[in-house]
């Protein structure tokens, strides 16, 4: 029998389309909120700001995110 539970206990963050996050290194034009427009192996990031599109892989992405953001 599948314990659902228990996965909703792993405590992993997860962060979804349209999320959007501060990252620890702002961007360059001061902006440090970025929206994700694409998940997977690859995370592809919009500074909310100057709308710049950043490609991080999903490790780096998740060594480098701060929080996440209510999307307003
Ligand atoms: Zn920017």
């Amino acid at each position: 029998m599948e314990n659902k539970d228990q996965k909703i206990k792993d405590n992993k963050p997860e962060y979804n389309l349209g999320d959007v996050v501060i990252m620890k290194k702002p961007h360059p034009c001061g902006c440090d909120r970025w929206k994700i427009i694409r998940v997977g192996m690859d995370y592809k990031l919009k500074c909310l700001k100057c709308d710049r599109l950043i490609m991080l892989p999903y490790r780096k992405f998740i060594k480098g995110v701060k929080r996440r953001v209510t999307s307003e």
